[in-house]
């Protein structure tokens, strides 16, 4: 095949996802070491297994599928309505926000919905990203020609990004320059951190000033642990007329494996809402019935009880990796309303070294900072969703090892 006709601009993008490269070096360690206890305090999965009200609802749902009366084939693109009303109820009413079902969009996963809502607007929206962040932003844009080309300091040369730093307490300023869309991420994968009520207000205040559309990624709202925080954009006076809500089960219920998210276009928005639409209806099919009882199922009594519970779980261990680290002399940001620990790496070393460094010495993996965002450089991110006496044996190797 003649490459003339591929799409260049996949060129255009930063060697391998950072996940391949850290698996690889995982691989080659364990290669040269047979004996090998690493501990993974790295990637973002979950392990805490699904609760009993999900396991319930799916395998009654399985039952329903075998039965001619109550098998279901296609579902609506956009979700059962079940589950709308349930997200509704459990996520928007709960908190005193007002939502319309029909806003809700529920899909098999939020990371193909952050990926795949830049298809809606021109080739030449400029787009400002959190810097550290997500990946999957800034690539998705990258694949889509609309960054401009990767430069020396790291950055692409048409993205516009907003440092989120211990200077800056992790609240980043308005964009210097004009852009459309404004990716915002709270709490934050990967420094673990929260926006602030004043500082969403001040990017809600910049998008409806200057016609600009803020895609809010919420995938840890339900780590939050303050209440007084803002758990939604759409507690933010006027973010209805532009903003974007990203929602998962991931985090929050342990569907890394099972798949369900949901996206929120408020009517306020009814251009980007129908084209939302119509982009599921035509490229999408559904999430399976028996996924969506599922997700229903934590919005019971019983569902959202165990469900806080397992979070509980995580954010324990959270508390523990700060704690300890905290206890060893370190400075560490995040941790208090998220599952994601930022460790700021002593002596200037380079947070790719720094990874070498705990593997060799510790056996323990994390994720280097600079995989984020060229703000990330000089931090790395632990993550509370591994075994908690595990972790606590990778927090004792570090105390004594490093
Ligand atoms: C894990 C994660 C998601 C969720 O992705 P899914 O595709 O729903 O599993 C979305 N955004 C961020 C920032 C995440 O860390």
């Amino acid at each position: 095949m003649n490459d003339s006709y591929i799409n260049s601009f996949y060129d255009r993008l930063p060697g391998s996802y950072l996940f391949s490269t850290i698996a690889k070096k995982i691989k080659e360690y364990q290669g040269s070491h047979e004996n090998a206890d690493i501990i993974r305090l790295g990637i973002g999965d979950v392990t805490t297994p699904l609760i009993p009200e999900v396991i319930k609802a799916m395998h009654k749902a399985v039952d329903e599928m075998g039965v001619k009366d109550t098998f279901r084939g296609y579902g609506p693109e956009q979700g059962y309505d079940f589950v709308r009303e349930a997200i509704v109820r459990g996520e928007y009413t709960a908190r005193g926000i007002e939502m319309d079902p029909d806003d809700i969009f529920v899909s098999d996963g939020s990371k193909c919905d952050v990926a795949n809502i830049q298809e809606l607007f021109s080739g030449d929206a400029r787009i400002a990203i959190p810097d550290p962040v997500y990946p999957v932003y800034l690539d998705s844009n990258v694949m889509a020609g609309r960054t401009g080309i990767l430069q020396a300091d790291g950055h692409f040369s048409e993205v516009t990004y907003l440092a989120s730093t211990a200077e800056n307490s992790f609240q980043p300023d308005l964009p210097r320059n004009p852009v459309q869309l404004i990716y915002l991420c709270s709490p934050n994968n990967p420094t673990g951190t929260v926006l602030s009520r004043e500082t969403l207000q001040k990017f809600v205040n910049y998008a409806n000033e200057n016609g600009a559309l803020i895609l809010f990624d919420g995938a840890y709202n339900c780590y939050i642990q303050d209440e007084t925080l803002p758990h939604s954009i759409y507690e933010i006076p006027g973010a209805r007329t532009c903003a974007i809500e990203f929602r998962s089960f991931s985090k929050t219920a342990g569907f890394t494996g099972v798949r369900c998210a949901y996206t929120v276009i408020p009517h306020e928005l009814s251009k980007l809402r129908a084209m939302w639409n119509r982009r599921q209806c035509t490229k999408f099919n559904g999430v399976n019935y028996v996924t969506q009882r599922a997700a229903e199922a934590i919005y019971t009594a019983e569902g959202w009880k165990q469900t806080r519970g397992v979070i509980k779980g995580y954010m324990d261990t959270a508390k523990v990796i700060r704690q300890e680290l905290t206890a060893a002399g370190y400075t560490v940001f995040g941790g208090e309303h998220a599952p994601y620990i930022w460790w700021k790496i002593p002596d200037g070393e380079k947070s790719f070294d720094f990874f070498d460094r705990l593997l060799a010495t510790c056996e323990v993996v994390g994720t280097p900072g600079s995989g984020f965002g060229p703000c990330g450089e000089g931090y790395f991110r632990l993550t509370a969703f591994g075994d908690h006496e595990r972790t606590k044996e990778a927090l004792r190797r570090i105390k004594e090892r490093l």
